[in-house]
């Protein structure tokens, strides 16, 4: 039996600024793939040119290496990486594991979004390509958030694996980076729980192994919204890193005096000793104040 090396990655879209929520999931990532002794990327999911803010990519990076967050590679971005797609889109077709799909939203909308048949005789130009999905429960063993399972032929439905407009799906393009960057340990945030599942069937119809999951608390500001909603979604400080390092670390679960002395790349590396994963929350124990 060969044993892999630890790998895990930060996969930010570029959108705009890291806030809080983003950091949290990039300490938590860097973090969890130290502590085992492995190794840490970062990707950027370039994928969506419509929500894609002009020089955000650029940065992140920026941001993370004020923050003493360096990927041990130089960072992959996703829209150069098309030909992996189509490969592996190519693989589905040939099998019969993806059908292309000639149906609008206004087709899908009374089964809410959920995408079982396709309408017959609808015709579109360029029509959009999806993962058939069967009648399954699909679950998985998640680090933080404990056993997590879904009824992914009724809560989810055929997955879009390229869209109408031609660009690449995430849910494609993550499973098959994951794969190819051979990233075992996933840790990022609770909203991406429920893509997990899907996840995981996909790799499995590639033949590509699953890493394990770990899906961080969710930021979320007084008033319960999610981090990027509101006020707390300001972006962190790159002039300042070190309290926004220490809010991070509070967030995911560790005593605040635990975290080491030091400027933000050496209190970092200290940290790594420090780090307990086992503290880290499901949820968050408080909201994240702005401000
Ligand atoms: N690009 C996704 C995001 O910014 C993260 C994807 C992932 O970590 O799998 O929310």
């Amino acid at each position: 039996m060969t044993s892999q090396r630890p790998r895990g990655r930060f996969a930010p879209s570029p959108t705009g600024p890291l806030h809080f929520g983003s950091l949290v999931a990039a300490l938590g990532s860097w973090l969890f793939a130290r502590a085992a002794g492995g190794d840490w990327l970062v990707r950027i999911e370039d994928l969506d040119p419509p929500r894609e803010v002009p020089g955000a990519a650029a940065g992140q990076l920026a941001t993370l290496a004020a923050f003493g967050l360096l990927p041990d590679e130089p960072p992959a971005f996703q829209s150069t990486r098309g030909a992996l797609y189509a490969q592996a889109l190519a693989t589905l077709l040939a099998r019969g594991d993806a059908l292309e799909c000639h149906c609008s939203r206004t087709d899908l909308a009374a089964a809410g979004g959920i995408h079982r048949a396709c309408v017959p005789g609808r015709r579109r130009r360029t029509p959009a390509v999806r993962l058939r999905v069967p009648d399954v429960r699909l679950g998985f063993d998640d680090r933080i958030q404990g056993h997590y399972e879904q009824d992914l032929g009724r809560d989810v439905g055929d997955v879009v694996l390229r869209r109408a407009d031609g660009c690449w799906a995430y849910q494609l393009a993550v499973v098959v980076d994951d794969a190819a960057q051979g990233i075992t340990d996933v840790v990022r945030g609770a909203d991406l729980l429920d893509s997990t599942p899907r996840q995981i069937l996909l790799q499995q119809r590639l033949g590509l192994p699953t890493p394990a999951y770990a899906h961080l608390p969710l930021v979320r500001d007084a008033e319960g919204r999610k981090l990027g909603k509101s006020l707390a979604a300001l972006p962190v400080d790159a002039a300042d890193p070190l309290p926004a390092l220490r809010a991070a670390w509070a967030f995911l679960g560790q005593p605040p005096s635990a975290w080491p002395e030091g400027a933000p790349g050496l209190a970092l590396v200290r940290a790594v000793a420090a780090f307990d994963a086992r503290r880290v929350p499901r949820e968050a124990n408080a909201p994240v104040q702005p401000g």
